[in-house]
């Protein structure tokens, strides 16, 4: 073995592409041991909201750390977590009363799961049938592969994933889906679990809140359990801090991570509708909510969450969200209107998606692999999903270095025609 033992994801080591070094970061920049300065165009995976290393969240860790840094969770508790609880229950809807903590996207979505499936199992009327949408990503691990869209990304697993009912995704006025929905809810089932307004692994699909909005009644009319995964969609992405609230929706059950934290520590939860609460309390042990990771409520990321919900609270951010929102539909159209093979433009909030024409299209086509580099040496970073460039950048990200990107786009948009 040379180099580094470090196995990276979604990274393929014998394609023998530069493992850039990173040293620190701030707002929209990323600085390299070299001396690059490199605009993080994706968030670091949709993560970062507000910027790097914001200070506020930074400093929170930092006083954290002198009291706290870990405590079981089963049984007890600590005041981050708490003040983060009270504060997400004032955000969300009414009707999301509990806040179940854990550490990833990925976990928030398992446990969601659990908590649909022990509602049903602990009111006396067991179902086990999930219902997903075609082309969603809910994370990596079984479970949540299982509710995800199957490909070369869990095909060495998928012997192993359970079966789910998949309802296409919305075309046109989103009838397809919603007739399917209604068959499918018809015949029974535990939850429907969607990601709102957009499909992000998926390829940056969106689809409008109407569809949204009829999605959730037909669970309703049905009593299926309606699961919203904001793990990418929430703390602003798409215009409001929830994408459901554009649809007026509210869900049983919401996942949350990513940007819970403003993107500096591993920290998601499940909220929970009480009806699904109330199926896990009585005074057996049998019934209550079999769940746990080590680092459940870490004091440290809670104390970052709580430092990010207070900006919500006090920062005008929705407005920066909207001039972001703006700007990136300006560089949108001009990107659009310079570029015939640019194709298939979306965008949802600050998150904006374009399609390069490409013969061999698809996630493996080395078109995307090769845009990389071919971003990375403009000081950009971007990662394409298959031909689908997306820009999702954190919020402080300034004019010119949005510019940067956008010019890069352009750049790569005739080197890929020539
Ligand atoms: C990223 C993502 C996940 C998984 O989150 P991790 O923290 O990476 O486990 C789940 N759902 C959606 C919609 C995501 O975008």
């Amino acid at each position: 073995m040379s180099g580094s033992p470090v196995w990276h994801p979604f990274t393929q080591h014998g394609l023998k592409a530069p493992v850039p070094l990173v040293t620190h970061a701030r707002d929209a920049l990323l600085y390299t041991a070299e001396g690059e300065e490199i605009v993080d165009a994706v968030s670091s995976w949709w993560v970062t909201t507000h910027g790097h290393c914001h200070p506020r969240i930074m400093d929170a860790v930092r006083e954290q750390a002198g009291k706290l840094d870990q405590l079981i969770f089963a049984g007890w508790t600590h005041e981050p977590a708490e003040e983060v609880a009270r504060g997400l229950v004032e955000m969300v809807p009414d009707a999301l009363t509990r806040v179940f903590f854990s550490d990833s996207g990925s976990t928030a979505v398992e446990v969601a799961l659990k908590m649909a499936l022990g509602h049903w199992a602990h009111t006396g009327r067991p179902r086990h049938r999930l219902l997903v949408l075609e082309h969603s990503y809910h994370g990596d691990t079984i479970g949540a592969m299982s509710v995800g869209e199957r490909g070369v990304f869990n095909a060495p697993y998928a012997p192993l994933l359970f079966d789910v009912g998949t309802i296409p995704f919305p075309q046109g006025d989103g009838a397809n889906t919603i007739d399917a929905l209604e068959r499918e809810c018809a015949g029974g089932a535990a939850a429907f679990i969607v990601e709102p307004l957009v499909l992000g692994a998926g390829g940056m699909l969106t689809y409008p809140p109407h569809v949204l909005k009829a999605m959730r009644e037909v669970c309703a009319r049905h009593d299926v359990l309606f699961i919203a995964d904001e793990v990418m969609t929430g703390w602003g992405r798409t215009g409001t801090l929830l994408a459901c609230e554009q649809a007026g929706v509210v869900p049983d059950i919401l996942c949350l991570a990513k940007g819970i934290t403003g993107g500096s520590m591993p920290l998601a939860v499940t909220l929970a509708s009480e009806p699904i609460f109330q199926a896990h309390y009585s005074t057996s042990r049998e019934t209550m909510f079999y769940h746990s990771s080590s680092y459940t409520a870490n004091p440290l990321a809670c104390a970052a969450a709580a430092a990010n919900l207070a900006i919500w609270r006090e920062e005008p951010v929705l407005e920066r969200i909207a001039a972001l929102g703006e700007k990136q539909q300006a560089h949108l159209n001009a990107a659009a209107a310079a570029h015939p093979n640019l194709i298939n433009t979306r965008r949802c909030g600050t998150i904006t998606a374009i399609d390069i024409e490409d013969a061999d299209g698809g996630y493996l086509s080395t078109l995307s692999p090769r845009l990389m580099g071919y971003f990375r040496e403009r000081g950009v970073l971007l990662r394409p999903l298959g031909n689908t460039v997306y820009v999702m950048p954190p919020y402080s990200i300034t004019d010119a270095q949005l510019d940067k990107v956008w010019t890069a786009i352009g750049e790569a948009a005739l080197s890929v025609n020539r």
